[in-house]
């Protein structure tokens, strides 16, 4: 039985990017439960971790070193961290940290990766690429960590998509169905 780690960036205190009307840490609260109930039926053992749950006035730092050191304990298979960028751009990227290229945890990013860019694509959504970066759920993470991040909070046209529920329900069924195919999840 697998275990996997879901962290939906930001949480508490922190809001993460806002933009739009939107605030990150609800996008990505959203995608992580909808990923979680999609991936029910396998044989997989699916973790939200989220401090806020504990503390609703978790802060930045509990939001950013707090999951990593909790999926660490809990001994997890596969990490994967949710994202929504800022900053200007548009698009969809991802990362694993600059120490894996090339390794296994490289080979299933490119596996969800290729998965997720095929059903953005449909939206005339950007590959903005497979990245490599020092962040820090992808250095403090025992296991293989993936971060992913899902569009641009403060770009007009990527945020009429993430206030879509049906783009956010069928980007969830396909970051389920990178991970089932990624990590060869079987039915439970
Ligand atoms: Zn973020």
């Amino acid at each position: 039985m697998k275990r996997i780690v879901l962290d939906p960036g930001h949480g508490g205190a922190d809001p993460g990017a806002v933009g739009n009307g939107l605030l990150e840490k609800q996008v990505t609260w959203m995608l992580a439960n909808k990923v979680k109930e999609k991936l029910k039926r396998m044989k997989a053992e699916v973790i939200i971790v989220q401090p806020s749950c504990g503390n609703p006035r978790s802060t930045k730092d509990d939001e950013l070193y707090l999951p990593p050191r909790d999926a660490n304990r809990l001994g997890a298979d596969f990490y994967l961290s949710i994202h929504v960028n800022a900053g200007g751009g548009t698009g969809f990227e991802s990362f694993v940290h600059q120490n894996s290229q090339g390794k296994d945890t490289d080979k299933l990013r490119n596996v969800l990766h290729r998965q997720v860019m095929a059903y953005l694509a449909k939206y005339g959504i950007v590959d903005r690429g497979k990245k490599y970066a020092n962040f820090a759920v992808l250095r403090l993470t025992n296991m293989p960590a993936v971060l992913i991040e899902c569009l641009f909070i403060d770009n007009a046209k990527d945020a009429v998509l993430l206030k879509d529920q049906s783009f956010i329900d069928g980007l969830a069924n396909e970051i389920a169905y990178g991970l089932i195919v990624a990590l060869g999840l079987q039915r439970g």
